[in-house]
């Protein structure tokens, strides 16, 4: 099923996981889905390091089995920066044939580990490829807040509308811990005349250092109340774990009130705080 007709029904609900390091067991990714699959998602996205190796496969083989395996729709990431046309063609070929039916078309960040081919510049590129020739459905990224990489977030809107035009038709942000940005987003990408199903990327955060390193790559900013939080329980990971799920379950809370398309939660692996926010707020989604 294309992902993007589930949207208008109900708030959709949805999941991300990343695919085991090399060096650790496979199986592992199987126990975060079986906690996962419990909690009837609307579908789980699998993402892939743009650095390249054998991640592609493991992104592929894990989109399928959540898709065949477990009965649950699924979508692969797939940042084009370090693929030749070749490399994307060989990819995409693989996807149709595991009947994989969603793609979230990626730039992918640029590193020090990534060599960029120079076929795909960005996503818009990437999206109107798989446009012409194939018939996934394709989602987008964006970011409430502006990628960290625009002058401003009107140059930022300009580009997600190329994005659009392109080829995409559902969106998924970048996460953010202050809803207001979200709401402003919004506003201006309704301004710019993009009209797609978004789904708000929330991240229940749990560990200090794992927020201030994405804060720091991600241009996210941290709200005076949650810098407050993770100063009071740095050095109690119990109790860290437990604000950091009530303050995703609180800005989840505001946005169903605000008539959001979707939630997309960023699951870091972790059932148990996917599970935790999944009680709280399963009866709202429905509404
Ligand atoms: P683009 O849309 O290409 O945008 C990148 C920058 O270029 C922006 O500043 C934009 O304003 C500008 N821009 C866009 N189009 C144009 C244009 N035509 N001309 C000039 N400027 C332009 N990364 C991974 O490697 N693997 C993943 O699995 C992954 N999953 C992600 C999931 C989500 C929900 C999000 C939000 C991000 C994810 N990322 C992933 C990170 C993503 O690759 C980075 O944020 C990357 O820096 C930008 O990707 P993009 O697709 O938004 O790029």
């Amino acid at each position: 099923m294309k992902t993007s007709e589930l949207f208008g029904k109900k708030t959709v609900l949805s999941f991300e996981i990343f695919p085991p390091k090399p060096t650790a067991d496979e199986k592992v990714i199987y126990e975060t889905l079986d906690g996962l699959s419990g909690l009837n998602p609307d579908f789980i996205s699998v993402t892939y390091g743009a650095g390249g190796g054998n991640n592609c496969s493991k992104t592929v083989r894990i989109a399928s089995d959540i898709k065949h395996k477990y009965g649950i729709e699924s979508i692969a990431h797939l940042p084009c920066i370090n693929l030749s046309e070749e490399d994307a063609v060989g990819i995409l070929n693989q996807l149709e044939a595991e009947g994989i039916e969603n793609i979230l078309a990626l730039r992918g960040d640029i590193t020090a580990e990534v060599t960029p081919n120079g076929r795909f510049t960005h996503a818009d590129e990437l999206i109107r490829f798989i446009r012409e020739k194939y018939h996934f459905n394709i989602i987008a990224a964006c970011y409430p807040e502006g990628h960290i990489e625009s002058k401003c977030i009107v140059e930022d809107i300009e580009n997600l509308k190329r994005k659009a035009d392109a080829g995409a038709s559902q969106l998924v942000t970048q996460l953010f811990l202050d809803n207001d940005f979200f709401y402003r987003f919004q506003e201006r990408a309704a301004l710019a005349g993009i009209d797609l199903p978004t789904e708000a990327g929330i991240m229940p955060v749990t560990n200090k250092k794992q927020i201030e390193r994405m804060t720091k790559m991600c241009g996210v900013q941290l709200p005076e109340k949650f810098r407050r939080i993770i100063d009071k329980y740095e050095n109690n990971p119990e109790a860290l774990r437990d604000a950091g799920i009530a303050y995703a379950i609180n800005q989840i809370v505001d946005l169903i009130a605000h008539g959001v398309d979707g939630i997309h939660l960023y699951t870091m692996n972790k059932p148990y705080a996917a599970r935790k926010i999944y009680e709280a707020v399963y009866s709202m989604l429905k509404v």
